[in-house]
């Protein structure tokens, strides 16, 4: 007899797999589905090992699959166990990030009837009944039996008959409710003369968007979808109800191919002949490639280093192609934000109707739908955002990451994976190639391809000869602006060049990181930001208490009166958002028609192409958003890219504030100046001589690196060491503190019986959101090389959550 050690959905299983008996007559394989007996439950499991003996003397058995193909693949259950192990996470949510979407479903119990002789009369009258429904039937469910028997009564009898052999039990997921998609249509109730009648009737009624809406209904050969003509008439879809009461237009729902990309109107599109420096990192990438199907050398991980523009994508292009020609395929990552459709036409229409898409925003109908094609091997590329990487893709020869320090690859809740590590490790589990692609590589990226673990691959400048030109950065010294009398916040600099350029008819953007909210202190005469004499991190103010304190290392300060270095009594508390920005440029800029872009505005579906949209008609003057307009499209008419405080991403109590820094600013000047207009950055700061804000005014990532690799090492932050994060949330503050306290006396014992040298452990502190939704949070920083290993023998609290190579604050 075989044994299955299986990963089950449940939550007291953490991080271990329970053994099975297989039973004789079942065939199961790594990877299967299947039920398995858990406490008196049924649970859904995944078999990770097929062993020849158990773990433990007493095994129960296997009931059955739940489909008959592998659900895994066996990359995938070592990627499983490997996320598990690396951030601690229970290991059925590792599993779970690998499943069809909606697969954690109820489970159906069916009984049929077997071909055994029976001898009638010894059967109960209801047993009889029983039987003869199933047999009938061929399968019943047991949901039926129990309505018309009752519960306890239809399950007694059902194992009474499986007890004598008569029957036998089958289980089976609900299936996935999947929705036909429609859309819905506006169509004429009357003729089109009529409707213009009424038109002109309403509008003297005042009703002038009806009046709207049914002029160009008039005007339309066909039936008009709703979300159009909305669009088009600048109206809610209360105006069309309005002249469906009044017996003018109706509204239908048409059913719609569920296709998430659109294809019409994409036509193919062929690879472009290279230029010099795209050949000779695209003929590195080949050669790994065709190194690696020829069994030589283990695949290769390439850091591609350019500029936006700088023909990255193209090679990502080719680069695929090329991986399809040898039989494989790719699976490609971008920030959520990317996922435009912009960007997957450029896909679709290189790979027609072999591009798969996967991301958040989906229904899950849709998601569904793409899962099971993907698996089936009908797409060369699947591209997604962050979960993408767990996609049922076969043949995998190419991973493509966009943009790879891109924050959003990292998940916040357990399993707190990094996409990009997860790349890595998948990589080197199905031999396939990896490209990170960006302008502004992760510190800890590029650091890897310095020391020769990955290749490094450079772009100098931009494709496009009128391109090619990076935009002219100016720095405002915002100390000066206060000396010169000028308490806006708006620079001279910036509010004459914001005049000039929508006098032009031209456009601008301003941009303010949306974490302005975090409250530092910042002496307005000299610029000097409050800092911890311990760890260098900027102090928070408490509001209730009334003092700084160190997010770090919990040193606390009264808020002094004067600054510390000029003596000037003009300490404040900064911390600007975007609505405050919003209304300040309206105060000044009374001519200019403004647009607000952050997350406060584009919580529904596609509201981020709509608010683009209008701005690249033109629909605004100035644009005001966070690090979303960051990144994104190309806007010609943009000439002008304020950075209203390059400070309040620098300020951050984080050792990565710098680096953040460097990545936004070089992002935001990257806007301006991509059409034939030509552009313009102008950042304020109090701190011009910042060296993230002297790097990304001249455009130099290696002037950035330098400095930063020589703070990381000397401080000894990643990647000179590893981090984890331990928070502890509760609802009473002290109790907090006194379990932070308490866990790290725990593991300063634990380590020193290990004798593990290079561990220490920082804290406790009150985690940089103190309070969130009532519940205090207290946290403790780890820093050494073996973290995860050292944790996972350590029993963890409940109430404690631990983030394995943090990024951000908690
Ligand atoms: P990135 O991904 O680095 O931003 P892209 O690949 O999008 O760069 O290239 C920027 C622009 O230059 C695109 O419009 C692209 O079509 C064009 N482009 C890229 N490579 C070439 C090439 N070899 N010849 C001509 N145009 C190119
Ligand atoms: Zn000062
Ligand atoms: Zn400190």
């Amino acid at each position: 007899m075989g044994y299955a050690e299986v990963s089950v959905n449940s939550p007291v299983a953490q991080r271990r797999t329970f053994s099975y008996a297989i039973p004789s007559g079942l065939s199961i394989d790594v990877g299967q589905a299947v039920w398995v007996p858990f406490g008196d439950k049924l649970l859904q499991g995944i078999v990770l090992e097929l062993t020849d003996y158990p773990a433990v003397e007493e095994t129960r058995e296997i009931v059955g699959v739940i489909e008959p193909h592998p659900i895994l693949s066996s990359s995938q259950v070592l990627l499983a166990r490997w996320l598990s192990e690396h951030y601690l996470s229970p290991l059925f949510d590792a599993v779970a990030l690998m499943l069809p979407p909606g697969f954690e479903r109820k489970v159906v119990t069916f009984i049929s009837s077997t071909p055994h002789e029976y001898d009638m009369s010894s059967l109960t009258q209801e047993q009889r009944y029983v039987l003869g429904l199933v047999q009938r039937q061929g399968k019943g469910s047991l949901r039926k039996l129990e309505k018309t028997l009752g519960k306890k009564r239809a399950q007694t009898i059902v194992s009474q008959l499986v007890g004598r052999g008569l029957a036998v039990r089958s289980y089976e997921l609900e299936k996935v409710k999947v929705k036909p998609k429609t859309v819905s249509y506006l169509d004429l109730a009357v003729k089109a003369d009529e409707a213009r009648q009424e038109a002109a009737r309403l509008r003297e009624k005042r009703a002038s968007k009806q009046a709207a809406l049914l002029d160009f209904l008039a005007q339309q050969p066909e039936p008009v979808p709703l979300a159009e003509a909305r669009q088009r008439v600048n109206c809610d879809k209360a105006v069309a109800d309005a002249l469906v009461n009044k017996g003018l237009v109706t509204i239908q729902q048409i059913e719609v191919k569920r296709e998430p990309i659109s294809y019409q109107g994409i036509t193919p599109s062929y690879p472009l002949a290279l230029t010099a420096a795209q050949e000779s990192a695209f003929k590195s990438i080949q050669s790994s490639l065709l190194q690696v199907a020829k069994g030589h050398t283990s695949p290769a991980i390439f850091l591609l280093h350019g500029v936006t523009g700088s023909g990255k994508t193209e090679i990502y292009l080719q680069a695929l192609a090329e991986a399809v020609k040898l039989g494989k395929r790719g699976i490609v990552l971008v920030p959520e934000i990317s996922l435009t459709p912009q960007t997957i036409e450029r896909f679709a229409s290189r790979f027609p109707r072999k591009v798969a898409v996967l991301h958040s925003k989906l229904s899950l109908g849709e998601q569904f739908d793409e899962w099971q094609r993907i698996r089936n091997g009908e797409f060369d590329v699947v591209i997604g955002s962050r979960s993408a990487i767990f996609a049922p893709q076969p043949d995998l020869g190419l991973i493509v990451i966009d943009e790879e320090h891109e924050w959003t690859y990292k998940q916040q809740d357990t399993p707190c994976y990094h996409a990009r590590d997860v790349a890595v490790k998948l990589a080197e589990l199905n031999g396939a190639v990896v490209i990170l692609g960006s302008a502004t590589p992760d510190i800890e990226t590029f650091y890897q391809a310095q020391k020769g673990d990955y290749h490094l691959l450079q772009l100098p400048g931009r494709v496009t000869p009128g391109d090619g030109s990076l935009p002219q950065v100016e720095v405002v010294d915002l100390r000066d602006e206060l000396k010169a009398g000028n308490r806006s916040i708006f620079s001279r600099s910036l509010s004459e060049a914001i005049a000039k350029a929508v006098v032009n008819r031209e456009q601008v953007i301003l941009f303010l990181n949306r974490r302005g909210g975090a409250t530092f202190v910042q002496c307005r005469n000299c610029g000097f930001v409050l800092r911890c004499r311990r760890c260098e991190v900027t102090l928070t103010h408490h509001l209730a208490e009334d003092v700084l304190v160190c997010h770090q290392c919990n040193y606390k300060m009264p808020v002094p009166q004067i600054c510390p270095r000029c003596l000037s009594r003009r300490i404040k508390f900064l911390g600007l958002g975007t609505q405050k920005l919003e209304q300040e440029a309206s105060y000044t800029f009374p001519q200019a028609r403004l647009q607000r872009w952050d997350t406060d505005v584009t919580k529904r579906k596609y509201s981020h192409e709509e608010i683009l949209g209008k701005f690249r008609a033109h629909e605004a003057d100035i644009l005001i958003g966070t690090q979303m307009i960051a990144k994104g499209l190309d806007l010609p008419l943009v000439t002008l890219v304020g950075v209203v405080s390059a400070d309040t991403a620098l300020n951050l109590p984080d050792f990565r504030a710098g680096e953040r820094t460097f990545q936004l600013l070089s992002q935001v000047a990257g806007r301006a100046g991509r059409g034939t207009l030509g552009g313009q950055v102008i950042i304020q700061t109090y701190s011009p001589e910042h060296y993230a804000i002297q790097a990304a005014a001249k455009h130099d990532y290696a002037l950035f690196y330098d400095r930063e690799i020589t703070y990381r090492r000397q401080l000894r932050n990643p990647p000179f060491t590893r981090l984890a994060s331990l928070v502890y949330t509760h609802t009473n503050d002290a109790l907090c503190q006194r379990e932070a306290e308490r866990m790290k006396r725990h593991l300063l014992e634990e380590r020193d019986s290990k004798g593990i040298a290079d561990l220490s452990v920082i804290g406790p502190a009150p985690a940089f959101i103190h309070r969130l939704r009532g519940r205090f949070r207290w946290q403790l920083i780890l820093r050494g090389s073996e973290l995860s290993a050292f944790l996972s023998q350590i029993p963890i609290p409940h109430g404690w959550a631990i983030d394995i190579d943090p990024l951000g604050l908690v």
